[in-house]
């Protein structure tokens, strides 16, 4: 059992995908333990987007994902950190394999539907930044 953060990103919301997305973590046999809406602010941004605040993409990365609400997760399952990353898809657009969630709903590589962390790691570190 491993627990991974897990966010439902604006794009999501405003395209009520969220029921599908979630129905899709579920039938996977993952449990959803807190779920939290938030408006994100840039102070949060930069911190949780630090490894490419640098890009020349950052700015547009930044204003989407202030765009609208967020729901944030804590995912729970059987090897969630890997495991969601799998269902999710690639980060890269044209990479992100139909079947899985970025594949299926993403239009770009920025707009990409959903985030979650990729290492058990980080998966602590961001579920103390957004749940405290
Ligand atoms: N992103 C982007 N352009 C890029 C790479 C990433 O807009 O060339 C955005 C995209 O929304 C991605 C997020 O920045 O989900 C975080 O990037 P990361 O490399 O951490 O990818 P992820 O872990 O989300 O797959
Ligand atoms: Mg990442």
């Amino acid at each position: 059992m491993s627990r991974t953060y897990i966010m439902l990103k604006p794009d999501a919301i405003q395209r009520k995908l969220a029921g599908k997305i979630i129905e899709r973590i579920e039938s996977k046999g993952y449990v959803i333990t807190q779920i939290k809406v938030m408006q994100l602010e840039p102070a949060v941004l930069k911190e949780h987007y630090a490894h490419i605040s640098d890009k020349p993409f950052y700015p547009a990365l930044e204003s989407y994902m202030m765009s609208g609400p967020v729901w944030g997760m804590i995912v729970e399952g059987e090897n969630a950190v890997q495991g969601m990353r799998q269902i999710m898809g690639a980060t890269k657009f044209e990479e992100a394999l139909a079947g899985t969630i970025r594949g299926d709903f993403a239009t770009s590589t920025t707009k990409n539907v959903i985030h979650g962390s990729d290492s058990e790691e980080n998966a602590e570190i961001e579920i103390k930044r957004f749940f405290g």
